[in-house]
């Protein structure tokens, strides 16, 4: 009976770490196995000790909105016009402006294409994306495809968070350039690259990791998430499906350190109980031995 009891108290606590690390994970992300440090190439026991402390799913600047993770409510969004007219959260004014500020001093001025843009705008982006594929002569599947390489759709685009910007440099405008992956060649989107994490900014779909973040390069589009995440992301050259990919199992294996030391706990006090009742059987059964005379 006693036997029972324990058993059932620790199928409860089994449940509810289960529960509780299951409750966690919200986001479908990249297996830990598969996360890969182009930079550094360290594995992602070695990346998890580095990881920094600081490092939350919660936090809303390392909110992941991809096709696998559409935003399926648009949350609203505090925002700010930049000087082209572009809406952007208001959330990471300064360090935008920091970073264009620096690009100056580089002998970089930048152009802000696109900033925020609901549902119902990417939706139409989308659209319209596609019917210019068509008409151009492309088939309905060559135009999804072709679509779908650069155009989120609607819900899964991050722009939806304010906190991703398209970015074009003047050295590249004004030769007629667009969003287009040559915009890599030229010297501001070089910058970019190498520069943008100092101010939080991460390049979001780099080349080499376009089956993790499922876009092509887009060497124009920069995301915010904070200075410490985006030096982290660079240095050892990870996407931030990889980086949440790391932070979940930080928690994960935290929690079920949580658990062991529970359940150690509880063996222990189970062991001693346990003695301490044998031990009882053991003085009452001398007691019922009559002293030798
Ligand atoms: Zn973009």
């Amino acid at each position: 009976m006693k036997l029972k009891k324990i058993l059932l108290a620790l199928l409860l606590v089994v449940i509810f770490s289960i529960h509780k690390v299951h409750a966690m994970t919200e986001y479908v992300l990249p297996n830990i196995n598969e996360v890969e440090a182009s930079q550094t190439h360290l594995d992602s026991e070695q990346l998890l000790e580095l990881l920094p402390k600081n490092a939350d799913s919660n936090d809303p600047f390392l909110a992941l909105v991809n096709p696998l993770n559409p935003a399926n409510i648009q949350k609203p969004v505090d925002l700010i016009t930049s000087n082209e007219g572009i809406p952007y959260a208001a959330s990471i004014e300064k360090e935008l402006n920091q970073l264009l500020q620096a690009g100056e001093e580089s002998g970089y001025h930048f152009t802000i294409i696109s900033g925020y843009r609901t549902s119902n705008q990417q939706a139409d982006l989308e659209s319209t994306r596609k019917q210019s594929l068509l008409a151009s002569g492309y088939s309905e599947a060559e135009a999804s495809h072709l679509t779908n390489l650069y155009t989120a759709p609607a819900n899964a685009t991050e722009h939806m968070t304010g906190l991703a910007i398209d970015i074009l440099g003047q050295d590249w405008t004004t030769i007629g350039g667009g969003l287009t992956e040559h915009y890599s060649e030229v010297g501001s989107a070089q910058w970019l690259a190498n520069y943008a994490a100092n101010y939080g900014f991460i390049l979001r779909y780099p080349r080499e990791k376009t089956e993790v973040t499922t876009f092509n390069f887009e060497p124009w589009h920069f995301r915010y998430v904070g200075k410490e995440h985006a030096q982290f992301m660079m240095k050892h050259g990870l996407a931030l499906e990889e980086y949440l990919a790391l932070i979940y199992e930080r928690d994960k294996q935290l929690e079920m350190e949580k658990m062991s030391q529970i359940a150690d706990k509880q063996a222990v006090l189970k062991a001693r109980e346990w003695l301490e009742e044998q031990s009882k059987v053991i003085n009452d059964l001398f007691e019922t031995i009559p002293p030798k005379k």
